[in-house]
């Protein structure tokens, strides 16, 4: 039985096909199109495409970033496709596929969430957070074994979690967003601004980036902080006591057996994943008398987003089946 799981990213769409024990049996990769229009096609020739190769496909899922109705079939709204504003995506592919299979969608997080879930970090565990700490915070939420959407489908928007008084400015319009501290983003605004105020102890991180405080990336703070190097190190335990806060934050409410981190930023291993887990325990209400959540890494890799929505576009399959 197989299902086609369908991730669009920023710069690329990746599609696989797995069988029901989420066994990868055909990948495929294009760059994403320009137009909301142009993406339907190619999902649609995808589709046609393992077909083809494969037989029967029993359903399709899409994993995108951005929000998704409650219905799992609509987009109402993204940062990255502006067409993308109460946009019936699983209408418009199932049209150009002459209905032969049910198609969902479900945003990136979740979808990733689930994968790790399912075959990651995650599994075996009953509740279970995850956060994702790349560009931005992302999450996913898994209480009693089935993923969390909400009334809405706004669920597990943990980069939204207001965090600070009066902070900084997110890109969604408020101020002091948990992702405005917990992001690649904010590993390096915490260096810059560590540079600026301490330049004596600046010169590896100013060598790195070729004498230009605005050009130090990510990659060169990883590195700087893998060498011992102070403002490296100090721009880590920033973003992981902000993860550690927040974890605590989200603990206080959902009492999860796992936390579970993942994201581009993640791959520094201690460096970040030592003061998220001093922090969570820090900031935990009643934390002497209680058992902790344990807090791991990630181990999906980037295909768990495909391989997550293609398990729930399944599963939406097996459930109408049973009914
Ligand atoms: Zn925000």
């Amino acid at each position: 039985m197989y299902s086609l799981g369908i991730d669009i990213g920023g710069t690329k769409i990746a599609a696989g096909v797995f069988d029901e024990n989420h066994k990868l049996v055909k990948r495929t990769q294009v760059p994403t199109p320009q137009t909301a229009t142009a993406i339907n096609a190619q999902i649609a020739s995808m589709y046609r495409e393992a077909v083809e190769e494969l037989g029967k496909i029993e359903a399709i899922g899409i994993s995108a970033a951005g929000n998704v109705a409650a219905d799992r079939r609509t987009m109402t709204f993204s940062a990255n496709i502006p067409a993308w504003i109460d946009y019936p995506l699983a209408d418009h592919i199932e049209e150009l596929i002459d209905h032969e299979v049910p198609v969902i969608v479900e945003n990136d997080a979740n979808s990733a969430g689930w994968g790790e879930y399912i075959v990651g970090a995650g599994k075996g565990t009953k509740n279970m957070v995850m956060l994702t700490v790349g560009t931005g915070l992302g999450g996913a939420i898994i209480i009693n074994g089935q993923l969390f959407r909400g009334s809405f489908g706004m669920a597990a928007e943990v980069g939204h979690l207001p965090m600070v008084p009066d902070g900084e400015t997110c890109g969604c319009g408020l101020r002091g967003c948990a992702e405005k501290y917990i992001s690649g983003t904010a590993l390096e605004r915490f260096a810059r601004s560590a540079v600026r105020r301490r330049p004596q102890k600046g010169a590896r991180l100013l060598e790195l980036s070729g004498g230009d405080i605005d050009a130090i990336r990510g990659e060169m703070v990883s590195q700087a902080a893998k060498e011992g190097d102070e403002l490296g190190l100090y721009a880590f335990n920033k973003i992981g006591e902000w993860l550690g806060r927040s974890m605590a934050a989200i603990a206080t409410v959902l009492d999860p057996d796992t936390f579970i981190i993942g994201g581009g930023v993640v791959a520094v291993g201690d460096l970040l994943m030592k003061p998220a887990e001093y922090n969570f325990v820090r900031f935990l209400q009643a934390a002497a008398y209680r058992p902790h959540a344990q807090v791991l890494v990630a181990t999906a890799g980037n295909d768990a987003g495909m391989i997550g929505v293609a398990d729930l576009a399944l599963q939406e399959v097996l459930n109408k089946q049973n009914a």
